[in-house]
């Protein structure tokens, strides 16, 4: 099982900002800003681009209801999408609210949030989402 697929199961703590039978998204524990998203398939799949056509774009539906919430919960230009995947093998999608494109970084030192502020952050983006 991966560490992503454990998080998704509840097996391992997560700040959680949506969730449904086949997807879920939790704030990212080394955040580029605040408010800094991964969203993965419950499916346990390495590369994004081996997750079925209809997979990868109810994928992005569930992506996008959650970068709404983040754009209303923290002020930013626009919620950019980044996909990596070169250190966990589960696929995901980063959320990034973005000031400009230098948030979008990955070199850019990580922010230290406490663990308050991470689950403040994460219950007012759950509150925020849509089905
Ligand atoms: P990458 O696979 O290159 O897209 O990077 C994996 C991302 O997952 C990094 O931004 C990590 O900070 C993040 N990450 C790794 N472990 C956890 C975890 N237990 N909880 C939340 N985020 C994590």
């Amino acid at each position: 099982m991966s560490i992503f697929s454990k998080i998704a199961a509840g097996e391992i703590p997560s700040y959680c900002c949506a969730s449904n039978d086949e997807f879920y998204a939790f704030l990212d524990i080394n955040p580029l800003v605040k408010g800094h998203t991964l969203v993965i398939p419950r499916r346990e799949v390495d590369y994004i681009y081996d997750l079925t056509d209809d997979e990868l774009a109810r994928l992005h539906v569930f992506a996008a209801h959650v970068a709404r919430a983040i754009k209303e919960v923290i002020p930013c230009v626009k919620v950019g999408e980044a996909v990596l995947g070169l250190e966990v093998p589960h696929a995901h999608i980063h959320l990034i609210p973005m000031q400009s494109e230098r948030d979008m970084l990955f070199s850019n030192p990580k922010l230290q949030l406490s663990g308050e502020e991470m689950q403040s952050i994460a219950d007012a983006i759950r509150a925020k989402v849509t089905d």
